[in-house]
C-alpha cells in the first residue's frame, strides 16, 4: 500500500534494538509511526548478524567443553567435536525465534513496517528503494536513525576471498578451519577468539594495543589473557598488519614488525563505521564524522531538531543493551520535550562473552587510583562456592571496590561463568539511592545457598575484614 499521502508523527530507520526500542515507545504513545528496514527481516545486526548468533554459538561451544571436560558424561578416549556447521545450526534457530518474536511487536502494536532502503530527499521526506528497484516517498514530522553499523574493511584486503572473513560474513563460513588468525583484539575478536579455540582450532590473535580490552579493570583483562593463553591462543600485542595474501589453501599475515602467519583463514574484527552512507544526511544539514558517526546531545537529539540518533550509528558504547534503551528515551525526548533520562548513558554495564565470560559496572581500580579515591578491595573466588563446585564452574572472581570510608560501592567486576548475570545483583544495590549503596547491604542480606549470587556475601566479609 503506498504511504505518500501519510505524513506520519514519526519515521524510525532500522529495526535492531535502537530502532525497536525507540518504535515501540513512540507506538505505544499513540504516534502514528512508520517503520524502515533495508534487510528482508526485522531484528537488525543485533539479531541476524551480531549479538544473537555470536552468543549462540559461544553457549554450544561453551556446552561443548563442559561435556568433554567431564569425566560424569564423557568416558570415551577422544573429545565429542563439533562443526562450526553444527553450532551454526543452534543459532539459526534461535535467530528465527527471535525474529519471529521481534516482528510480531510490530504487527501488534500497528507500527507501519516497510522493507527497503531509507534516503533523505528531503528536510521531512525520504525515499525507499525496495529490493526490486521500485521506490516510494514517505514524509514523516520527526526521524530516528537507527542504522547500525558494518564491519570496518580496508580496501587493501581483498574480502571476496573465501578465506578472509569479517564478523559479518564468518556466520556463513562453509569449510572447517585448523587454524585462524584473528586480527583485532576487541570484544568481538577474544568472543571469537574463545569460540574457534572451543572448536578445537589454533588461533592467532593480533592485538593492535597494548593489552587486551583495556577498558576493563587490569586484574581481569589480565584474567582473560592468562586464561585465553592458557587454552592455547597465541596473542601478539602491538603489531599491525602490512600486508594480507590470500591464497588458494591459505591466507598468510605479515606484520610491520616483520612477523609472518599463516592459517586457513582470516578474521579481520578490527572497527566498525557506522551506517550512514546511504541515508543523504547532508539533505537534513547534518554531516557524519569519519566512522560515519552522527553526533547527538544528551536527548538523542542530532544538531537537526527534528531528527534524533541511537545505537551504533552514534558510537559508543554501541551495544545492543544500550542501543534499546537509547531508542526508548529518544522516544520520550521527541513526545514530551524531556531530557529527564540523560543519565541513562552512565553506567552500561559491560558482558563480554568469552570464555571465560566478564562483566562490570562502575569504576576500575586504575580510575580510583588515578582519581585517589580511597577505596578497598573485596574478593571472592568461584572456587570457594559451593554451588561453583556442585557445577563445576571454578574459574573465576567477583571483586567489589567500595570506599573505605562511607563504604558506598564503586565497582564491580566478575570473571567467569554468568558473570554477565551475576553482575545485576550488585548493579541494582550500587544505584539505590542515598545511603543505600553500601556493601554492608550484602552481608546484611540472606542469600539463597548455595547461589553464585553468594559470592557477594563472601566479597563483601573479605573487603569488610580489610577495613580498619
Ligand atoms: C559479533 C558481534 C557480537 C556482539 N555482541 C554483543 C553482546 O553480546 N551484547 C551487546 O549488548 N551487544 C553486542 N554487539 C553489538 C550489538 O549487536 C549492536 O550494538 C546493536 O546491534 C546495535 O543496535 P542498532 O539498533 O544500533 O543497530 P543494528 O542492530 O545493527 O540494526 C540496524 C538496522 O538498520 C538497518 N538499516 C541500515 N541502514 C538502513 C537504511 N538506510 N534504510 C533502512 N534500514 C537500514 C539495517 O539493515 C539493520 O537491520 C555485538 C556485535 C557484533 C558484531
Amino acid at each position: 500500500m503506498p504511504h505518500s499521502n501519510t505524513m506520519f508523527d514519526a519515521i524510525v530507520i532500522g529495526t535492531g534494538p535502537g530502532g525497536e526500542g525507540a518504535a515501540m515507545q513512540l507506538a505505544k504513545a499513540g504516534q502514528n509511526i512508520a517503520v524502515i528496514e533495508r534487510y528482508e527481516h526485522v531484528g537488525g545486526g543485533c539479531t541476524h548478524w551480531g549479538t544473537i548468533p555470536s552468543k549462540a554459538l559461544r553457549h554450544s561451544i561453551s556446552r561443548l567443553i563442559e561435556y568433554n571436560e567431564s569425566i560424569l558424561f564423557n568416558q570415551e578416549d577422544a573429545s565429542r567435536q563439533l562443526t562450526f556447521a553444527d553450532i551454526m545450526s543452534h543459532a539459526s534457530g534461535v535467530i528465527r525465534k527471535q525474529t519471529k518474536l521481534r516482528g510480531s511487536f510490530y504487527n501488534r502494536n500497528r507500527v507501519t513496517l516497510i522493507h527497503g532502503e531509507a534516503t533523505f530527499i528531503g528536510q521531512n521526506t525520504l525515499s525507499i528503494k525496495r529490493e526490486d528497484g521500485t521506490q516510494e516517498t514517505i514524509s514523516g514530522k520527526q526521524f530516528v536513525l537507527a542504522t547500525g553499523s558494518r564491519p570496518y574493511t580496508p580496501p587493501d584486503i581483498d574480502f571476496t576471498h573465501p578465506r578472509i572473513y569479517n564478523s559479518d560474513t564468518i556466520l556463513s563460513m562453509q569449510h572447517d578451519p585448523q587454524s585462524i588468525i584473528i586480527y583485532g583484539a576487541g570484544v568481538i575478536g577474544t568472543e571469537y577468539a574463545s569460540i574457534f579455540r572451543g572448536m578445537g582450532v589454533k588461533v592467532d590473535l593480533l592485538n593492535t594495543q597494548s593489552r587486551l580490552l583495556s577498558f576493563l579493570d587490569d586484574e581481569i583483562s589480565d584474567s582473560l589473557s592468562y586464561h585465553l593463553w592458557n587454552n592455547g591462543v597465541v596473542i601478539k600485542h602491538n603489531e599491525s598488519y602490512a600486508s594480507v595474501e590470500a591464497k588458494d589453501d591459505c591466507v598468510i599475515l605479515t606484520t610491520h614488525s616483520g612477523k609472518k602467519m599463516r592459517a586457513d583463514c582470516l578474521l579481520f574484527a578490527n572497527g566498525r563505521s557506522g551506517n550512514t552512507e546511504m541515508l543523504n544526511l547532508p539533505e537534513v544539514g547534518l554531516e557524519p564524522d569519519s566512522r560515519g558517526q552522527v553526533r547527538v546531545n544528551e536527548r538523542y537529539q542530532t544538531a537537526a531538531k527534528h531528527v534524533f540518533a541511537v545505537g551504533d550509528v552514534i558510537g559508543y558504547p554501541s551495544l545492543a543493551s544500550a542501543a534499546y534503551n537509547q531508542g526508548r528515551f529518544a522516544a520520550e525526548s521527541m513526545l514530551a520535550d524531556t531530557d529527564e533520562h540523560k543519565s541513562l548513558v552512565q553506567d552500561i554495564p559491560t558482558g563480554i562473552y568469552t570464555i571465560p565470560e566478564i562483566s562490570s559496572v562502575g569504576k576500575t581500580e586504575q580510575e580510583l587510583t588515578r582519581d585517589k579515591v580511597p577505596y578497598e578491595v573485596g574478593r571472592a573466588q568461584f572456587k570457594h562456592l559451593a554451588r561453583a563446585q556442585i557445577a563445576n564452574t571454578l574459574v573465576g572472581s567477583l571483586k567489589i571496590l567500595f570506599h573505605r570510608e562511607t563504604k558506598e560501592i564503586l565497582g564491580i567486576h566478575c570473571f567467569g561463568e554468568r558473570a554477565s548475570e551475576i553482575i545485576h545483583i550488585g548493579q541494582a544495590i550500587m544505584q539505590q539511592p542515598g545511603e543505600q549503596n553500601t556493601i554492608e547491604y550484602f552481608v546484611n542480606t540472606t542469600f539463597n545457598y548455595p547461589t553464585m549470587a553468594e559470592a557477594y556475601r563472601v566479597a563483601a566479609l573479605n573487603g569488610l575484614n580489610r577495613v580498619f
